[in-house]
């Protein structure tokens, strides 16, 4: 029984976070240089239910949170009502506008609907304390990060599922394995 809880202590958020090996890289946005139809790209290829955003793809530094249904209902409100917006127009998460050629479409902001302190655990953490934080807090999902870097994503499902199968293990399997 002692092994099996040490066992337990050792599953890490590395684990459990998607995405594993050999799945599609996590789907990021960043926080400017993205197009509104790279982002609307984004959402008919995908289902999840959220996106990183992080500074940029080659610094991949977590800044926020941003639900999809948020993002949905904002590209539609942007191509309906905001002027001169295209495919084209720059998609921005900043507080503050980078300069622009005057000649550029419309910027699209979004600052507002992004979160800007999603909860977020180390690779090392033990899944336990994960579990423990998800419950106490209700939490749908967080970001896993290592030494800055987001590496991965860990939602509520992946838990239960995670839980599953650790449920329907040969007792001994865990033991021992
Ligand atoms: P759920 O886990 O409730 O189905 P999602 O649809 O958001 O929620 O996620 C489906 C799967 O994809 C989960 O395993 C999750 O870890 C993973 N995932 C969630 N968001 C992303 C993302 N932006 N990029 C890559 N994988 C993701």
């Amino acid at each position: 029984l002692e092994a099996k809880e040490e066992f337990r202590h050792k599953t890490l958020a590395t684990d459990v976070m998607r995405p594993r090996r050999g799945d599609p890289l996590l789907s990021v946005l960043t926080e400017s240089g993205m197009t509104v139809e790279e982002v609307e790209r984004l959402i008919t290829d995908t289902t999840y239910s959220g996106f990183p955003v992080v500074i940029s793809q080659q610094s991949p530094r977590l800044v926020g949170f941003v639900l999809r249904r948020d993002l949905v209902i904002s590209l539609e409100n942007a191509r309906r009502n905001q002027e001169g917006v295209v495919s084209m127009s720059p998609i921005l998460f900043t507080e503050c506008d980078p300069p622009m050629s005057p000649s550029a479409p419309p910027a699209v902001k979004l600052h507002s609907i992004l979160d800007l302190s999603p909860f977020t655990v180390t690779v090392h953490t033990p899944m336990e304390i994960v579990v423990d934080i998800f419950r106490k807090l209700g939490l749908r999902q967080c970001l896993v990060i290592q030494n800055g870097r987001l590496l991965g994503i860990i939602t509520k499902k992946d838990i239960l599922k995670h839980m599953a199968q650790m449920a329907n293990r040969d007792p001994d399997s865990i033991l021992f394995n």
